[in-house]
């Protein structure tokens, strides 16, 4: 068990707490029955991120887990092929959901930090034969989380789309930290979703929300997810009272990311002046930094059992690798003051 309280949390942007100005909103919100289409607020957040994100249609689902199976569940059927970078979240963190649940195989690419290229993505395309799966669906993240959230820039996004276009492939995006992307980049989410077929951004990372994720693409695609979450379990009932935080997040959470990005910045400044540890990412683009500890004799588990004493808590990706995440609920104050502990601890 921990010995002192978490006061730093920089395991995961998913740590933050709903402000009170949130808990307002919604305390506030306006409610009907979800799954009938009579919940205002929930419509209402549905036809924002549909805007913002440039599609017809978008479905309020309870994760950014079940945005990314559905959209497997309706683009794949049993027996085809998802082409992703091995690094990715539905790779390596969703219990292996797309052969369970569609029936999906997946073939990882070997991306550069996240990021595979036209190329790549182009050679991997199975021949259309008898025996070989059908290549159905390509995936990408923005930002790219274990790619210590790198940026997927939008020509490369375009030439996998035009590729994937000329196959009958379909283009998924998991937007988990569009937002990320786009206050950094300066390209609008609506650029970065223009060329997909479906995306969703998740609430409740960096934009603060407790609870939610929001899937956008055609009238029909969004049909179709509707069909999978009921079946699934996900749909609602006064689902307002969680979609009234994703529009206060939506009108008051966005540009303040840039203040996670540059203490993640800050963040990464002081790591690297500390003997033994070498970023992955040495720009760091947006609220992910990922490091790895292995010079400085000491391994991921025991470094974060020692901060975990002062109440600074870190993430362990493996024996040597760490990840810290900045969101709203950490200042920059305490950037300095973890990244001073680290230094006392390896000095
Ligand atoms: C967190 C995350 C997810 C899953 O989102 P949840 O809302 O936690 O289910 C999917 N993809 C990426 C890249 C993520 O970082």
């Amino acid at each position: 068990m921990q010995s002192s309280p978490v006061r730093i949390d920089l395991i995961s942007d998913a740590q933050t707490r709903p402000t009170p100005g949130m808990r307002q909103a919604m305390a506030e919100a306006a409610v009907g029955d979800e799954q009938r289409g009579e919940d205002p607020t929930t419509n209402r957040l549905c036809e924002m991120v549909a805007d913002l994100l440039g599609k017809e249609a978008a479905v309020f689902l309870p994760s950014g887990v079940m945005c990314n199976q559905i959209a497997i569940l309706v683009h794949c059927r049993p027996g085809d092929e998802i082409l992703l970078d091995e690094r990715s979240h539905i790779s390596s963190s969703e219990g292996g959901g797309a052969a369970v649940l569609a029936g999906a195989t997946v073939r990882p690419l070997r991306g550069h930090h996240g990021i595979y290229s036209a190329d790549q993505f182009a050679e991997a395309i199975r021949p259309s034969k008898r025996n070989a799966p059908r290549t159905r669906l390509a995936v990408f993240e923005q930002a790219v989380n274990r790619g210590g959230g790198t940026i997927w820039p939008l020509p490369t996004i375009e030439a996998v789309a035009g590729i994937a276009r000329q196959h009958d492939i379909a283009l998924h995006m998991d937007g988990a930290r569009i937002m990320n992307a786009a206050v950094a980049s300066g390209v609008s989410a609506k650029s970065f979703a223009r060329p997909c077929d479906s995306v969703w951004l998740d609430l409740s990372k960096g934009l603060g929300c407790p609870v939610g994720a929001v899937l956008a693409g055609s009238a029909e695609f969004i049909e179709q997810a509707w069909v999978w979450k009921h079946r699934l379990g996900g749909a609602m009932r006064q689902s307002g009272i969680l979609a009234a935080a994703g529009i206060f997040a939506l009108e008051n959470h966005v540009a303040r990311l840039a203040r996670d990005h540059d203490n993640a910045r800050l963040l990464a400044r002081r790591l690297s002046a500390i003997r033994g540890i070498v970023l992955d990412t040495p720009e760091i683009q947006t609220n992910l930094v990922f490091f790895d500890v292995r010079g400085t004799g000491l391994g991921a588990t025991g470094i974060a059992g020692k901060l975990l004493e002062s109440g600074i808590r870190i993430g362990c990706e493996d024996a040597y690798r760490m990840r810290a995440v900045t969101h709203m609920d950490v200042e920059t104050a305490q950037i300095e003051e973890a990244a001073a502990a680290l230094a006392v601890l390896l000095g």
